[in-house]
């Protein structure tokens, strides 16, 4: 073909190698191209091996293609991949009941992301205060540092204002507060409040596990002016933090929680989970989404959440997760470039004093991934098989990477 383009064996037009990405640069890629993954092991082109302590940001709750996933993927994908949300997925049904027999809710929605579980439980809020309860409300209350998602109606939720930048206007409804304000909390409820919604580890704001006494007021300021109280568990849930959920820390049963991250293993899906009084909002028509509980995704949920239950894994990440904070605390503790670790599970932040761009590059030379949250931190997300010994090795690279940045501005 002319201009520029060469053609696949199949007549596809392609570009030239060389030539700018044909992808969107939304992404500041690191220079790596993983290719393949086993547990806790990453391989990039190259053959070189990472201990992945980043998990796809806590995607790969079970490690790197997971045998008992695999195989229940592939016979689904030998018999039926897709049917509509007209017809009975027993699939679905099969994973709205593990999950509502594992938790506080008594019905599910299935999606395809975090975004979309945080869209669907706006609507469902706004829908209950307006179909049920006939009272006109509509706003959602959420806090400064958090993260809800990308799409229009999340992002205005989210509470930082660098993913708002550039796509104005955004969506009415929607007021942040800081964390552990009560006296700005209760000030921001007005007669069109319909929600909180609260993540019980802001995750990619920087790993802040919010006070249980601020939990508690929120509860009751819920009560007290009927909102519903929505927690986002898209990076807290599925074992990550100790509990198969955050918010069982705490005690508290929202009105409404939403998943992704972890629960397909890799897989692509996401839920909102409500309580049962909640069903009356949602009627047929009301929402829906085409790819939202396929038969290929509900074998990767059934499996995932299946092994998750089943082999009590949110106890597991419990245990190594303080295994993994007690070796941080005894290698790191005394370095004068932490300020503090801190996390659940295997949610861990380690905030520093300065930015640790470069100590992620310095890690992933040294064979090890995590990412930050927030300029500061430094997030490591094991998968919840880890062993001690990966433990031992990643928090040995770390310090080593610390050191040597360290030694290096003497
Ligand atoms: C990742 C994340 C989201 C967004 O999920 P997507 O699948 O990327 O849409 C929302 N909330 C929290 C807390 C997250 O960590």
């Amino acid at each position: 073909m002319s201009n520029g383009h060469n053609v696949t064996a199949g007549g596809a037009a392609v570009k030239e190698k060389g030539q700018e990405s044909a992808l969107f640069p939304t992404y500041a890629r690191y220079p790596l191209s993983l290719v393949k993954g086993e547990g806790s092991w990453l391989w990039d082109d190259q053959g070189k091996r990472y201990l992945d302590f980043m998990c796809g940001l806590a995607v790969t709750n079970l490690g790197h293609a997971p045998k008992a996933v695999a195989e229940r993927l592939k016979q689904q994908i030998d018999t039926l991949w897709h049917v509509s949300n007209l017809f009975q997925i027993p699939g679905q049904e099969q994973a709205a009941q593990l999950l509502t027999a594992n938790s506080c809710a008594d019905a599910v929605f299935f999606c395809n992301s975090g975004a979309e579980a945080n869209e669907a439980a706006i609507k469902l809020a706004r829908r209950y205060h307006q179909k049920v309860k006939q009272n006109g409300k509509y706003e959602v209350i959420t806090f400064t540092q958090s993260f809800h998602g990308r799409t229009l109606a999340t992002l205005t939720a989210t509470g930082q204002d660098k993913v708002k930048e550039g796509f104005l206007p955004l969506p009415a409804g929607f007021k942040s507060v800081p964390l552990h304000d009560k006296e700005a909390l209760e000030a921001a409820v007005s007669d069109v409040t319909a929600a909180v919604m609260l993540e019980m580890i802001q995750a990619e704001g920087g790993v802040y596990p919010v006070e249980a006494d601020f939990v508690d007021y929120v509860v009751e300021l819920c009560r007290e002016h009927g909102l519903l109280l929505i927690v986002d568990e898209i990076q807290t849930g599925m074992g990550r933090t100790g509990k198969l959920f955050a918010h069982e820390h705490y005690g508290i049963e929202p009105d409404i929680f939403t998943i992704a991250k972890g629960v397909g293993s890799g897989f692509s899906v996401g839920a909102m989970l409500g309580k049962g009084y909640l069903r009356e909002a949602f009627t047929a028509g009301s929402h829906g989404s085409t790819f939202g509980g396929t038969p290929l995704a509900m074998a990767a949920v059934n499996a995932t959440v299946e092994i998750i239950v089943g082999e009590k894994l949110a106890d597991r990440a419990a245990e190594m997760g303080e295994y993994l904070m007690e070796r941080l605390n005894s290698r790191l503790g005394d370095s004068p470039f932490v300020k503090e670790v801190r996390g659940k599970g295997l949610l861990i932040g380690i905030e520093c004093v300065e930015p640790i761009g470069e100590l992620v590059l310095a890690g992933q030379r040294k064979g090890l991934l995590f990412v930050p949250a927030g300029p500061n931190v430094i997030r490591l997300l094991p998968n919840l098989y880890v062993t001690k010994e990966e433990i031992d090795q990643a928090v040995e690279l770390l310090a080593e990477v610390i050191e040597e940045h360290t030694a290096a501005k003497k």
